[in-house]
């Protein structure tokens, strides 16, 4: 089984009601999300994937996420915009824009030490 991971990011505000501390205020943070795809097969040049096209793909699924306020999002309307959504939102686009590849995992990081993983 090969496993192929690309890595990009968004910068953007949020806040979550009925946390209980200062996080329910709004603020911001530099996301770093990773897309990982598996699959056995490899194509005639020996890819998995191509790298670049995993990137365009996600850098897509990104797009609307960055530099803005994440809560005024359809996507996260009923929810708030956790670490967590965030990862099943993008696991989600990820595996519509990927498919037929099967989408592994979605791995985003709120800070240098603290990630959310997020598959199905
Ligand atoms: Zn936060």
């Amino acid at each position: 089984m090969f496993e192929v991971t690309v890595r990009d990011s968004i910068a953007s505000a949020h806040q979550l009601p009925g946390y209980d501390g200062p996080c329910k205020d709004m603020h911001g943070h530099t996301w770093k999300v990773e897309v990982s795809v598996a699959g056995h097969t490899l194509d005639k040049v020996g890819l998995l994937t191509d790298f670049k096209v995993l990137k365009d793909k996600l850098k897509k699924v990104l797009m609307p996420l960055d530099h803005v306020v994440l809560n005024d999002l359809p996507a996260f309307k009923g929810l708030n915009p956790s670490t967590e959504n965030i990862a099943r939102h993008v696991y989600r686009a990820m595996r519509e824009a990927c498919a037929p590849l099967e989408v592994k995992q979605v791995q985003v990081w709120e800070s240098e030490t603290a990630s959310v993983v997020y598959y199905e």
